[in-house]
């Protein structure tokens, strides 16, 4: 006799040994697993297309590096990764974009000072090993928009990136710089006061 439990088992088998085999919706070849949509290889490709996707965006990519280099890394690779991302940056790899406030202190900036500061943060220069957000090369000036996810608690990853580590950074290369808090855009008037300031430096 058998038990309830293990008819139903074998019917079960059965029913899935007689269903057709399925093929490969991308390649049409037959599939082993019944259950399965596409073949290992075809399932691959998709898979890899799908994370460069998601790698190409920004917060993505950030989240996935801040987190590698937060736990199991030793200090010699964090350093390895950080050349690694520089220089593909700097290869143009990845199509970076201003993001929101990007976008809004550049106008402010264009309209105070004609243009004089240059966005440069996708990538397109670089002192030392930064890449820093809006620059004046004539005058030797850099203006860095910091948001609170990045540069505060533990997602900093080295001195460089908080507000008087990256002053002090900059400066080796001869430059003076100002943080700008992206929480500081609300108050423009006083932004604006702040950049003036600066500016006459
Ligand atoms: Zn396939």
């Amino acid at each position: 006799m058998i038990s309830k439990k293990q008819y139903f088992h074998i019917m079960n088998l059965a029913k899935l040994k007689t269903k057709p085999k399925t093929k490969c919706k991308d390649c049409g070849k037959e599939l082993s697993r019944r259950d399965a949509k596409r073949c290992r290889i075809c399932y691959g490709k998709i898979q890899s297309q799908r994370l460069l996707k998601l790698w190409k965006d920004n917060n993505f990519r950030n989240t996935r590096i801040a987190s590698m280099l937060n736990h199991f890394v030793s200090e010699t690779t964090k350093e390895k990764l950080r050349n690694i991302c520089i220089k593909m940056r700097k290869e143009g790899k990845f199509n970076i974009k201003p993001n929101k406030s990007e976008i809004i202190l550049q106008i402010l900036l264009n309209k105070l000072f004609n243009k004089k500061y240059k966005y440069a943060g996708d990538g397109k220069i670089w002192i030392g090993k930064k890449n820093p957000d809006f620059i004046n090369k004539k005058e030797k000036k850099i203006i860095e928009l910091f948001g609170k996810y990045w540069h505060t608690g533990n997602r900093i990853n080295c001195y460089a990136d908080t507000q008087k580590g990256r002053i002090q950074y900059f400066k080796k290369f001869n430059y003076k710089t100002i943080i700008v808090w992206e929480k500081e855009l609300k108050n423009i008037n006083k932004l604006i006061r702040k950049l003036l300031r600066f500016n006459q430096c």
